[in-house]
């Protein structure tokens, strides 16, 4: 796959520690919601690093764009978050990723599980969705260290029409987690995933798809037990990825509708 060269449009600030990096690619051919793009540095003497990310575009956003978070001690994500100013040019290759994407046309329910800035492809999904004017039920949770880390969520309660700590009833449910500053008045979750939160937030694995102990127990209006198909994204650092997944198969969803990807190290 061909590297090309992206214009920085703009930037924009998202949180105190992440980007949001608007690129325009000349020749883009498109891409599916869950895809991510590598991102190449090159520095005068030559040395080169490398890194992925995801897309937080929706497919039909004419500009690409990409959301990065900040790690302090880290080689490119300092200077993507920092440094990059409109007009600069990034090196990048993309669309990549098979798996992990979706579209309307796949249908759901929805269930969308994410830990700091692996929103990031999800996010892209739900402005697919939006964008389509689909209303396949949908919920995101998201686990972040604390409210000003939380990315888009202002866009996120917009599309939701709901309430931070307690999901609306629209066909977008969105829920937070806050695992290490919670805010005095905040109602909600308030710890790391566990199998309690997954249980009131998702509630038990279709009936249709479970293969454990939950396949008794009856799918509630979101579920699919109609004969839909359910999709879930789990996106974030390794360790909150792998937690997921286990709770989710503990909780009889079938393991091949899980899709993961990991962002940091295993
Ligand atoms: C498919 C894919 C999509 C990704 N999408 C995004 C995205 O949309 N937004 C985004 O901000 N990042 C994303 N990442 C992570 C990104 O590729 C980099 O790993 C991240 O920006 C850190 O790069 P760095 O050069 O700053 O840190 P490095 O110099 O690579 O690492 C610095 C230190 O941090 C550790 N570390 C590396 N990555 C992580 C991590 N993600 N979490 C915790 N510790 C880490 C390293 O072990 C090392 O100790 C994605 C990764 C993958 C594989």
């Amino acid at each position: 796959m061909d590297w090309r060269i992206g214009t920085v449009r703009e930037t924009s600030r998202e949180t105190p520690r992440s980007t949001t990096i608007v690129l325009d690619v000349p020749g883009w051919p498109g891409h599916r919601a869950g895809q991510h793009v590598d991102v190449r540095l090159t520095a005068e003497d030559g040395y080169q690093a490398q890194r992925s990310y995801s897309i937080a575009s929706a497919p039909e956003d004419a500009a690409l764009r990409i959301t990065v978070d900040r790690l302090d001690d880290g080689e490119v994500s300092p200077f993507l978050v920092d440094d990059v100013l409109p007009g600069d040019e990034l090196e990048l290759r993309g669309p990549i990723g098979g798996p992990f994407t979706w579209s309307v046309d796949d249908g759901g329910p929805l269930l969308l599980l994410a830990g700091g800035s692996g929103v990031v492809p999800l996010m892209a999904m739900l402005r697919h969705r939006a964008a389509q004017g689909s209303d396949v039920p949908a919920r995101l949770l998201h686990s972040v260290r604390a409210p000003r880390e939380a990315l888009f969520h202002r866009e996120l309660l917009a599309l939701s029409g709901g309430d931070p700590a307690a999901p609306g009833s629209a066909s977008l449910q969105v829920a937070w987690t806050y695992t290490r500053m919670v805010p005095p008045e905040w109602t909600g979750f308030a710890r790391r995933l566990d199998g309690p939160m997954l249980d009131a937030f998702a509630g038990p694995a279709p009936a249709a798809d479970a293969t454990g102990p939950a396949a008794a127990m009856a799918a509630d209006g979101l579920s699919a037990g109609n004969g839909s198909t359910e999709r879930i994204f789990v996106c974030g650092p390794s360790p909150f990825v792998e937690t997921a997944a286990s709770l989710l198969v503990a909780r009889g969803h079938a393991p091949g509708r899980i899709h993961t990807e990991r962002f940091g190290p295993s």
